[in-house]
């Protein structure tokens, strides 16, 4: 199971961070951070907490909360690469999954503009990842489903949970760390 944080926003309470982070230590699970780069700028409290502790996998969300689906090349291509490089410089990783803001979803559009990202997404060594669970849904006990019908995409062979730790679905984090039903195959 990939556990999966969305963005930081501006004004984010790095107290957050360090208290939920906890139960992912306790339980020697690994937090995913889905980060939005252009906010990295002025957190150096949260860059300094990342660094200085274990327990975290840094992956791209974008550089900010676009629709990528939308974006000519060009835009999507120096995204990806003032990502990149934000990545490298405060952290010093090379992520290799773009878990797309809205989870790729355009309104009207659903997923059909995936395929097109990913395959930009691939000269970076990224691999688009849509195919995911939000984590009320996760603890209702929906079923975790491919979604290669509507995006056309492959899904990942690890489940994703998503949530956001600025909203009350830092309130479920425990819950779902204690989540032991095997709803994450996919069906
Ligand atoms: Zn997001």
């Amino acid at each position: 199971m990939i556990y999966r944080c969305d963005d930081f926003p501006k004004g984010f309470n790095i107290e957050n961070l360090k208290e939920y982070h906890q139960e992912f230590v306790k339980r020697d699970e690994v937090l995913t951070l889905s980060i939005l780069c252009s906010l990295l700028k002025n957190r150096q409290d949260l860059i300094d907490y990342i660094n200085n502790h274990s327990h975290f996998s840094i992956q791209l969300h974008g550089w900010k909360h676009e629709n990528y689906g939308l974006l000519i090349e060009e835009k999507i291509r120096e995204d990806i690469e003032d990502s990149l490089e934000a990545l490298k410089k405060h952290f010093n990783v090379r992520p290799t999954k773009w878990y797309l803001p809205w989870n790729g979803w355009v309104e009207g559009k659903k997923f059909a503009m995936v395929p097109r990202v990913r395959e930009i997404a691939k000269d970076y060594g990224l691999d688009v990842d849509v195919v995911c669970l939000g984590v009320k849904s996760y603890l209702k006990g929906f079923k975790y489903v491919k979604l290669d019908q509507w995006s056309q995409t492959e899904g990942t062979e690890t489940p994703v949970v998503y949530f956001h730790l600025w909203n009350d679905e830092k309130l479920l984090i425990k819950e779902m760390l204690d989540y032991k039903e095997k709803n994450e195959k996919h069906i």
